[in-house]
């Protein structure tokens, strides 16, 4: 049998509502049962239901920042530092806590999400190696409309071409040409391009009248080593991808909140690529794997199945007036462990 090419956990957002008509989670056995009253406008009867019950690698109900890093991050992030790609995807509706769950709350440290606390885990992981010698690089990339744009250095609102390219080179693996890398020497570095990043996200999004919801966004910390201590050349490079995924809602909410049918295509299409490819990986092995059909997922190429440690946090909502929601991402998520 072989395995999911990805870890699938769930994350509910804490609600003071919570669906408990709709929503039976049941932590030890990792399952969800999930019910909704059928449309009576079609003569059912009153009160029937339709059933569906899930099953996950791991369910984090009401869980803190460090539950869900240490449950399910820190590993990924562990393998990177060993010199394997890695990545750790937010999916879910807008509103369930995607970018909660990787960039975390502003407040207070102990609300920090996965991507500060992987830049944290690396440079003490690289640290505690004294035998090493390592550069550490970021580079933080959105997409939007199929179209890359570098929110480190972004290009002038003017030149909005979107002209950076993936290339898939022999020896580097998967680079894109035009976005640019920062070396940063220390954790505090790491975060201040983070900051910077989100920044310009904002900026970018006002002056494109465009939501932050609708792109996907990849932070990438890159990290290269080199033995002190044997004379060989060898250096490992190994990268680690944190992406916080466009909002999963479904094209029938265009128009109330400006979302335009092309916007909404081109992230119902990436999304169900991601799906395809990681199917296909989980099915297949890493062979006529379809990763060039999005920038997504040929972004993602090399670090998703195989060696690759791949972590995707499927958030929900859990209100009663977001069941529809909540439904169509545990079935996704379903979908993505398939094996
Ligand atoms: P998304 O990025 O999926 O659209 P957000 O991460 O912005 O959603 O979350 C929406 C709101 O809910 C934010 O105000 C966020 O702080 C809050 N929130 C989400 N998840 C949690 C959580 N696990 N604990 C506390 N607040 C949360
Ligand atoms: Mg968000």
């Amino acid at each position: 049998m072989v395995k999911s090419a990805v870890k699938v956990v769930v994350r509910t957002r804490p609600t003071a509502s919570f669906a408990s008509k709709n929503l039976q989670i049941d932590l030890d056995q990792k399952t969800i049962e999930a019910f909704i009253p059928k449309d009576n406008t079609q003569g059912l009867i009153n009160n029937q239901q339709e059933h569906w019950k899930f099953q996950f690698d791991e369910i984090l109900h009401n869980s803190s920042q460090e539950d869900v890093y240490d449950i399910c991050g820190r590993e990924v992030v562990h393998s990177v530092s060993e010199g394997y790609n890695g990545t750790i995807l937010a999916y879910g509706q807008t509103g369930a806590g995607k970018t909660y769950t990787m960039l975390g709350g502003q407040q207070a440290y102990k609300f920090r999400g996965v991507i500060p606390r992987a830049i944290s885990q690396l440079f003490h992981e690289v640290q505690s190696k004294p035998e090493l010698s390592y550069v550490i690089r970021v580079s933080y990339a959105e997409i939007y409309n199929e179209l890359i744009y570098d929110l480190i250095s972004p290009t002038p609102p003017s030149d909005q071409s979107g002209s950076i390219m993936i290339q898939d080179d022999p020896k580097y693996g998967i680079t894109l040409r035009g976005l640019s890398q920062s070396i940063v020497n220390t954790e505090e570095e790491a975060l201040n391009q983070l900051f910077e990043g989100e920044t310009n996200r904002t900026i970018a999004a006002h002056l494109l009248n465009k939501n932050s919801t609708r792109s996907h966004c990849v932070y990438t910390v890159h990290l290269e080593s080199r033995s002190r201590v044997e004379s060989s050349e060898k250096v490992t490079i190994s990268k680690l991808n944190l992406v916080d995924l466009a909002g999963s809602e479904r094209t029938k909410k265009t128009g109330s909140e400006g979302l335009t049918l092309t916007e909404a295509n081109y992230i119902n299409k990436s999304l169900s690529y991601l799906e395809q490819v990681v199917i296909a990986l989980s099915e297949r092995g890493r062979e006529h794997v379809p990763y060039r059909q999005s920038k997504l997922t040929y972004m993602l190429k090399d670090s998703i199945g195989g060696n690759s440690k791949t972590l995707m946090v499927a958030n929900i909502w859990p209100e009663p007036n977001h069941m529809e929601e909540t439904i169509s991402t545990l079935r996704f998520a379903t979908r993505m462990m398939r094996v």
